[in-house]
């Protein structure tokens, strides 16, 4: 089924079974108002291996990543609206921060694919589904998610990376455009890595990553501060 339709049909849903609200599971809508006043950005830059930039909304802690698993997990749709929100407001500071001056090529958003073992679970791409959502044009790059990075939770940084490189590539040539990477959640940002280098290859210029959410480095066990945004 085409993802457009099968994002309406479990927005639909939504409507018509009742749902608890995701942030702390109250019985409500699919976001209580005092968990959506939660959700507010707090705009953070991070520099990732080999000098790519990454601007994130918020913190993936808390009613945000609740939110955003619940999305990814429950197939719970209607969320991917205000976070959507959240994603738009990180879309714009990010254009913001990495179009370069005095240049005529526009800045394109292409994503990072779903790999396919995860879109056959779920049926439809949560990543998509968000930077529709945030009102976001998303480029036709033929990026591919090659072989399943399964194991990656259990990898650490290195580990991921070396799993990961090579794992995708785009089908498309792609020289003489400009883009901006986007994904859900920045972790170690090796996905984000790998997905420039594949983009890269295929002769485009990278300027910059985009993520809805960041997992706070105290979280991942790193000492570096993030530079938070004015
Ligand atoms: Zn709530």
């Amino acid at each position: 089924m085409h993802p457009a339709i099968v994002a309406a049909a479990l927005d639909a849903l939504a409507v018509l079974v009742p749902v608890s609200c995701a942030g702390c599971g109250a019985d409500d809508r699919g976001l209580c108002s005092a968990c959506r006043s939660q959700l507010v950005p707090t705009l953070v830059e991070q520099r990732l291996d080999g000098g790519l930039s990454v601007v994130s909304a918020l913190g993936y802690d808390g009613v945000a990543r609740r939110s955003i698993l619940t999305l990814k997990e429950q197939g719970r749709a209607d969320l991917a609206r205000p976070l959507g929100r959240l994603l738009a407001v990180a879309v714009a500071a990010a254009v913001d921060t990495f179009a370069p001056a005095a240049t005529s090529v526009a800045i394109e958003v292409a994503i990072v694919p779903a790999s396919g073992r995860s879109y056959r679970r779920r049926g439809y791409d949560p990543v998509r589904l968000l930077a529709r959502r945030a009102g976001v044009r998303i480029a036709r790059v033929g990026l591919r998610a090659g072989r399943g990075p399964a194991t990656q939770k259990t990898l650490d940084r290195e580990g991921r990376m070396a799993n990961l490189v090579g794992s995708m590539r785009a089908t498309r040539r792609l020289s003489g455009r400009r883009f901006l990477l986007l994904d859900d959640v920045v972790t170690t940002g090796s996905t984000l890595v790998e997905a420039a280098r594949a983009l890269r290859s295929a002769g485009a210029e990278v300027v910059g990553c985009v993520t809805l959410a960041y997992t706070p480095r105290r979280l991942l066990g790193l000492s570096t501060e993030t530079a938070q945004r004015p």
